[in-house]
């Protein structure tokens, strides 16, 4: 694996690579969850590339841009492990200059539940990924897909749109979400919880398998499926429970196929969000 710090180094070392490309964006702390896309990436292409880029433009004033884990030794180890060809770790500088052009989130998908509670989040966040597709294609690979986890869905919705507005040569792969074994779907940010808060983390992953049950049982209503989704969430602080299509546009109805669950809650000062398709 070689670890690369700049852009020239970057362009250098993918400018080699024969055959198809397979990238995995991450903002680092890797865990169960990145590795599981990185392990795909490995398995469909001849050559894997990984970023890790704590990205300050999809931070709000207030966030934890500072505090965000940095565990940049242990990420190399773990990439290294799992096959990576290029570990690309740039610095804010060298990604940005002052003055920007910017990319804005569409309106609709763009400014709902993530949109509403981080505004401003999701143009950031585009602005990074159409840079770094454009450098990972820079020295256009036969085949290039990008591997982004189910875990962001608003993200991955949002990501598939501008690649489809943008015309970008790629292929965006979905990936389901990795779990720890008591159903917490693994975050970064689980790392800030305390013993007594991950505790209660889990009635996020409980709220969808109620979900899930009443689904079974046929119960498609989804304002009733959201008011027992809200008793199980009783320890923490709800910011949105919702039902949405794939165009995550909301649903009265469960469509089954086509249906993300979503719920976003704080667990004492951390912000976490999980979602189940079915
Ligand atoms: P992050 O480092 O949080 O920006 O995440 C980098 C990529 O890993 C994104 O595409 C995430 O959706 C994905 N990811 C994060 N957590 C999980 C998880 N538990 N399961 C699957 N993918 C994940």
């Amino acid at each position: 694996m070689i670890t690369v710090n700049t852009i020239d180094e970057l362009l250098k070392a993918t400018s080699t690579f024969k055959g198809s490309v397979g990238f995995v964006p991450t903002m680092g702390a890797l865990h169960e969850g990145h590795l599981s896309l990185i392990r795909q990436a490995r398995k469909e292409n001849d050559s894997v590339v990984v970023s890790i880029f704590v990205n300050p433009t999809q931070f709000l004033e207030g966030e934890d841009l500072d505090a965000y884990p940095r565990k940049e030794e242990a990420d190399a180890k773990i990439c290294e492990l799992a096959g990576v060809d290029i570990l690309f770790m740039p610095t804010a500088q060298m990604m940005y200059e002052k003055d920007e052009l910017s990319i804005i989130a569409p309106a609709i998908r763009g400014f709902i539940l993530e949109g509403t509670k981080r505004p401003g989040h999701f143009d950031g966040m585009l602005q990074i990924v159409m840079k770094l597709l454009n450098l990972i294609a820079y020295n256009k690979p036969s085949a290039f897909r990008a591997y982004f986890g189910k875990k962001d869905a608003q993200q991955l919705a949002l990501i598939t749109q501008m690649v489809k507005n943008y015309f970008i040569n790629v292929q965006i792969v979905p990936c389901d979400i990795v779990r720890d074994k008591d159903g917490l779907a693994l975050s970064s940010r689980n790392l800030y919880l305390s013993k007594e808060e991950r505790v209660r983390a889990l009635s996020l992953s409980r709220s969808l398998k109620r979900a899930t049950e009443l689904v079974m049982q046929k119960e498609f209503d989804t304002s009733t499926i959201i008011t027992e989704m809200k008793k199980v969430l009783t320890e923490v602080e709800v910011e949105y429970v919702v039902l949405v299509n794939r165009e995550f546009k909301p649903i009265e109805q469960v469509e089954l196929g086509n249906t993300i669950i979503l719920v976003a809650a704080k667990v004492g000062t951390t912000r976490l969000i999980d979602n189940l398709w079915i």
